[in-house]
């Protein structure tokens, strides 16, 4: 494959939010790997948080984790999962971030006496970063999302310094535009009129699109596709439709049949003759289009009215299940209902597994502790995550080891029975932003568990954000009680993963299997515990 300097290719949106920007991205990002490049995507957010780490999931969905432990907007997951290759720290910047270096740089005293401005100190950071992943020289594209819509004042500085960007390396530069072509069922027709308005913004900000990639819910024809080319000044072919799919999975596709990545190819003056095979893609989506069989999972949680604050987990289920031919439904169950409404049987009958989520904080910790030792009594499979894990150490230190008020200490200082307690290099931390146990993090398998059956493997790396861990004074009694430990950090000596050897499948995970789930590679503990649950289904 011909080695090309890097191209920036700039993603915009406009007319409204949540057309699918990070999608789209993400499904150019695959037919370009498809055809042999490597592509890298970053995210870029007009926000004044440093990181979306400290932000409550009902205002920002998921906080994804990146291997290199930075706590990072829920699109990064949407680019691991269809690239299947990893980001970083430098795949999301947050206009927080860009303020953040600047002022410390000002603090220095390296602006040497100037006045501090948007332009040129803001856009010049913002370009900086943006360069940071093409200057590793590893990638032949660096797709660029900018988030918000355009016309947004939060946006303006990234709109700023992409056009600087394109005027600066006018040939290597390529701008997307995501909008949307609504339909309005009295006059019976797809409207071009929000596209041609979103364009002119863009357009009073210095930048012309190359290409528009419309959302609609009908098909384009011919005469609007030209009506948007002319009154948009792109090409016809440029003009892209972006039809609603049934799910996420299927937008790849329907972009290789409008042909995105050929005129993205164009546009740049590449010259690339490869056939795009993307059987295994089409093999998954086919699978999970005609599953062979179904399983209910309760997904316990504390903000499951947002089904984003758990995107990664979901998504997990949908690799795996599609893998085992099986379809997963996800029954969601609030874990403060658990307390205060229907008994925890009746909300809990018929699951053929439960999944306890991660989470923060004591709301809804009694509900979490309710449904696990339901399943522990019941032979139901189990799979909890971080606090999930430490939920269930919970529950069998007060059930089963008969330590009557056993917590974790972020729930209650002053347990006689602190079976989960606060990481000794945490102690001293008081900043609550980026401070947590991070990133990907070595664990060594105990043969015979139930996690090495599922990895077949003595040692893995999982991805890591928690501040509490199992308590190591206790392990003893824990594993003459049954639960053991079989997953453990030995850098650290942390307990990683802890199982009930006697029930039929109990894993409790101090990391975020989710996070490395992919497509084309799923969780092979999401896999192993879907393969619980049908058993269980039998
Ligand atoms: N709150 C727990 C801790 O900090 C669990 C975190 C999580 O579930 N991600 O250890």
């Amino acid at each position: 494959m011909q080695k090309i300097p890097t191209k920036y290719i700039f993603v915009t949106g406009g007319v409204a939010s949540s057309l699918g920007k990070g999608i789209i991205a993400a499904s150019l990002g695959k037919l370009l790997m498809a055809r042999g490049f490597n592509v890298t995507i970053q995210k870029l957010d007009p926000y004044i948080n440093i990181d979306p780490g400290t932000m409550n999931p009902y205002e920002h969905g998921e906080c994804y984790v990146t291997s290199d432990g930075a706590e990072t907007d829920l699109d990064l997951g949407h680019y691991e999962r269809f690239l299947g290759n990893s980001t970083s720290q430098a795949n999301n910047v947050t206009t927080g971030s860009i303020y953040q270096t600047v002022i410390n740089k000002e603090r220095k005293g390296d602006y040497l006496g100037k006045t501090v401005q948007i332009i040129p100190h803001i856009t010049d950071e913002i370009k900086r970063r943006i360069k940071l992943l093409g200057d590793t020289n590893k990638f032949d594209f660096v797709i660029t999302e900018i988030g918000g819509t355009v016309g947004d004042i939060e946006s303006l500085p990234y709109i700023e310094a992409v056009r600087q960007l394109k005027w600066e390396l006018e040939k290597s530069t390529l701008f997307i535009h995501l909008t949307l072509v609504p339909f309005l069922s009295a006059a019976g027709e797809l409207k071009t009129k929000p596209t041609q308005h979103s364009v002119k913004t863009l357009l009073e900000s210095g930048i012309q699109p190359d290409i528009l990639v419309c959302r609609t819910e009908h098909k384009l024809n011919e005469h609007i596709k030209r009506k948007i080319a002319l009154f948009c000044n792109v090409e016809k072919e440029a003009v892209i439709e972006s039809l609603d799919a049934e799910t996420i999975y299927e937008v790849p596709l329907l972009m290789q049949k409008e042909n995105l990545d050929k005129v993205v190819l164009r546009k740049l003056k590449i010259k690339d003759e490869t056939e795009v095979n993307l059987d295994k893609w089409k093999d998954f989506l086919f699978k999970l289009n005609n599953p062979k069989k179904s399983i209910t999972i309760a997904l316990v949680g504390k903000y499951i009215k947002l089904k984003d604050s758990y995107k990664s987990i979901v998504e997990s289920f949908i690799h795996a299940g599609t893998e085992k031919n099986c379809e997963v439904k996800i029954k969601w169950i609030s874990a403060e209902d658990l307390i205060e409404g229907k008994t925890i049987n009746d909300q809990l009958a018929n699951i053929h597994g439960l999944l306890v989520a991660p989470g923060f904080g004591d709301r809804g910790i009694e509900g979490k502790i309710q449904a696990i030792k339901y399943v522990r009594e019941n032979d139901i499979p189990f799979l909890g995550i971080c606090l999930g894990m430490q939920c269930a150490v919970i529950e069998f230190a007060r059930n089963v080891l008969d330590m009557k008020d056993a917590n974790s200490t972020e729930m209650n200082k002053k347990t006689d029975f602190p079976v989960i307690d606060i990481m000794h290099n945490q102690k001293e931390i008081t900043n609550k932003g980026g401070t947590m146990r991070l990133g990907s993090y070595s664990c060594q398998l105990t043969k015979d568990s139930n996690a090495f059956k599922a990895y077949n493997t003595n040692s893995i790396n999982e991805r890591h954000r928690h501040r509490y861990e199992f308590n190591n004074s206790y392990l003893n009694k824990f594993e003459e009680g049954g639960m053991l430990a079989t997953g453990n950090n030995k850098e650290n000596n942390l307990v990683e993963i802890i199982e009930i050897s006697s029930h039929k499948w109990f894993v409790g995970v101090q990391f975020h299997p989710e996070y490395s789930s992919t497509v084309l590679k799923p969780s092979p503990l999401f896999s192993s515990f879907i393969d619980a649950c049908i058993n269980n289904n039998k």
